[in-house]
């Protein structure tokens, strides 16, 4: 099969803010397999590093070394420190040899708000345009400051709205006690669907006990972000919720056998892929992620259209 990539870069409308900073340009690689048929098969590369993948630099440099004919047992042997290339050009030849067909459901899909006080401005504007779930990033200021917001926000939110909340790995055990606490006791006036990463990866165990301890439901997602990761804390017992990010997970077909072997809870969420990612991460959320709850694809309205 002949080999082609090509970079890409795009701009977020608004920096995403989370506690690693702020996210203003998602750089990835377009890949590109082609038969001896002329057949053609496309795939995307979209690292996430302060996840755990590889750099955007290291994924370009990995294509770069390729060789311009690639079999496929080249093509299924990238290795596992390579899971956006995985990815991409699993993808890729997946959409070159299988007939995948598009989702044709019409997937439930959580909004991702602005961080912060810009989050109460935009709940209603998220609202028309009908999510019902939404999700809030928190960790980034001081914990007494976000909870006075989020006192404002289910305030503001319509009925039956859903609320996230993710921590992205920056609480305490102290602030993310004090958290699960104001969720376990706003119970009765929203729903909030659950906390995602209150603490580190390397935190498991302390995480594992918040989950015994308080009502709202825990969901791991920094702590999953690889298969080897995910298949570690399902051995672990972990009896919440799995945030899966399909796009950095590695290869497809592996993160399909694996979600089909294991009845997990699975929320698939988005890496601010474009339109090409994005479609192949819909196609495997809309036969792993549980049904039950919306998937986190609802991030178009952070990046420019694509270019
Ligand atoms: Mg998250």
């Amino acid at each position: 099969m002949q080999f082609s990539y090509q970079t890409y870069q795009r701009s977020f409308q608004q920096p995403l803010q989370t506690r690693y900073g702020q996210w203003s340009i998602r750089r990835g690689l377009i890949v590109t397999l082609e038969d001896d048929s002329g057949k053609i098969g496309q795939g995307e590369i979209a690292p996430l590093s302060w996840f755990g993948s590889e750099t955007w630099e290291q994924a370009q440099d990995y294509c770069q070394q390729l060789p311009p004919q690639l079999s496929e047992t080249q093509i299924l042997s990238i290795p596992d420190h390579y899971p956006a290339c995985q990815f991409g050009l699993g993808s890729a030849w997946e959409a070159l040899t299988q007939n995948s067909v598009s989702a044709s459901v019409q997937p439930n899909i959580c909004g991702l708000l602005p961080t912060g006080r810009q989050a109460l401005s935009a709940v209603s504007r998220l609202w028309e345009q009908g999510y019902r779930t939404l999700k809030w990033k928190i960790g980034v200021d001081a914990p007494e400051q976000e909870q006075a917001i989020f006192q404002q926000l289910i305030g503001s939110l319509p009925q039956p709205a859903l609320l996230r909340l993710d921590a992205n790995g920056g609480l305490t055990d102290e602030s993310a006690c004090s958290w699960l606490h104001l969720c376990d006791q706003v119970a009765g006036q929203i729903t909030i669907e659950y906390l995602e990463q209150p603490l580190p990866p390397d935190q498991f165990s302390a995480m594992l006990s918040l989950s015994q301890q308080f009502q709202t439901p825990l969901a791991l997602d920094e702590s999953v972000a690889t298969l080897s990761q995910l298949q570690q804390c399902v051995q672990q017992e972990w009896n919440g919720i799995f945030v899966i990010k399909p796009a950095i997970c590695g290869y497809p077909h592996r993160l399909h056998q694996f979600c089909q072997t294991h009845a997990i809870d699975a929320v698939f969420s988005s890496v601010f892929e474009s339109e090409l990612g994005r479609q192949a991460c819909l196609r495997l959320a809309a036969e792993l992620s549980n049904p039950q709850r919306a998937i986190g694809f609802g991030v178009r309205h952070w990046l420019a259209p694509d270019e």
